[in-house]
């Protein structure tokens, strides 16, 4: 699982998804990352053998869009043991609340029609619906039937499929599509589907959510990078899709503490005009994978270094987060033996394993038996929460963040 990120070198041949431009550059190599990091695997031996892919960050100096030219879609099964809800976290489910609330208000969504593209277990959909009394359609491959209690029967339906040009004829008033586009290798054919079924229904606004590779390239935050993501957007490269996919972009911005990008659009049958206040510029980006690709290598050896000492002087470390950062961070860094148990409180990973490094998914309670020296915390936005979690339990242990791991060194 090493990584390779100093050289920018050419790959001719590999065409821009989001742009059709041939100018991609490889930047930053990953060999053998678990393909999938939030399946629930239920043994270490599964998990240690679990299915890599390599991973070739591709930037693309026409349009700044960066993807995984090596992403193969057909590794991926989206449809059992896939568990990627946050919805255990108080953050999370008030940013998701405020968010519903925000939208509902500023596009006037009341008893309209709402599709929500990627709408995992319906939670998001369901505020959407309920706060605003819509109906709503939503789309995910791993959606597990349930009820919606909260806004009447038949108010809410799903389909478990990806949503594809077979449902552009489902009409709505608002289209919402959250942390589902970076999983979409071919950026441009979706948007455009998206456009196409909107026609030429002028009153239609579309939002959708992504992260931000900004802040994962300024942070050099390897943990961000993982295989089941193969899109990777900036303001800029995200604003010239969508324009060029027949939107005009009516709103750019970010949330949750500058992690998410967030995009407010609207059909024009035109090419889409006015740029927004935060996009760069191409040469902008491009200085910033640059420095990357070299700064990159720097952090994931001061972990390494971090780790090893750590372990040597017998300190216990857990990992706090046991989704995908939690994976990619522990694959990328190759750690296996000095890390035992990672953290989670969703309950239903206890007793699983992460992929590719194999260490047990525990809940917090466990940690008044286990008694870590350090936990570093996968994202810094639920530090408060788990020092909470950490207070309540009567633990004292050295906290770390990956994004600022040396704003408190650990003796
Ligand atoms: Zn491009």
């Amino acid at each position: 699982m090493q990584c390779i990120g100093d050289i920018i070198s050419m790959k001719p041949k590999q065409i821009c998804p989001s742009c059709g431009s041939v100018e991609l550059d490889t930047f930053y190599e990953i060999f053998n990352a678990p393909v999938h990091s939030v399946r629930l695997l239920e043994s270490r031996e599964e998990a240690l053998n679990y299915l890599t892919g390599d991973i070739g960050l591709g930037f693309c100096n026409q349009c700044g869009f960066i993807c995984n030219l090596n992403f193969d879609p057909g590794v991926h099964e989206y449809a059992s043991g896939y568990e990627s809800t946050q919805s255990y976290s108080p953050t999370f489910n008030s940013f998701a609340y405020r968010l519903a609330e925000s939208l509902v208000r500023e596009f006037n969504l009341y008893t309209k029609k709402v599709i929500e593209i990627g709408c995992g277990q319906g939670e998001f959909l369901e505020l959407l619906c309920r706060l605003g009394g819509n109906e709503g359609l939503g789309f995910d491959p791993a959606y597990v039937p349930r009820k919606f209690e909260d806004v009447g029967a038949g108010k809410i339906e799903v389909i478990r499929d990806f949503y594809s040009e077979a449902y552009a004829h489902f009409k709505a008033d608002f289209i919402c599509c959250k942390m589902t586009l970076e999983h979409i290798d071919k950026t441009a054919d979706f948007v455009r589907t998206v456009r196409r079924s909107i026609q030429h229904d002028d009153n239609v606004a579309v939002y959708f959510q992504v992260p931000d590779v900004l802040r994962i390239l300024k942070d050099r935050a390897f943990w961000d990078i993982y295989y089941e993501h193969c899109s990777y957007f900036s303001p800029g490269s995200l604003s010239r899709l969508f324009r060029s996919c027949g939107f005009d972009v009516i709103n750019l911005k970010r949330g949750y503490q500058d992690q998410y990008l967030m995009i407010e659009a609207r059909p024009t049958d035109h090419v889409g005009q006015f740029d927004t206040a935060l996009e760069e510029s191409v040469p902008q980006l491009k200085h910033l994978v640059e420095d990357f690709a070299i700064g990159v290598l720097e952090t994931q050896g001061w972990w390494r270094n971090k780790i090893k000492d750590l372990y040597s002087r017998d300190k216990k470390i857990v990992i706090w987060g046991g989704g995908s950062k939690g994976v990619a961070f522990l694959s990328t860094l190759d750690i296996e033996n000095e890390i035992k148990f990672v953290v989670d409180i969703n309950p239903k990973k206890k007793g699983t394993y992460m992929a590719g490094t194999g260490q047990m998914v525990v809940l917090p309670e466990y940690l008044t038996e286990y008694r870590p020296d350090v936990v570093i915390v996968m994202n810094s936005i639920y530090r408060a929460d788990i020092e909470k979690d950490l207070n309540k339990m009567e633990l004292n242990p050295e906290i770390m963040t990956v994004e600022h791991p040396q704003e408190k060194e650990i003796q």
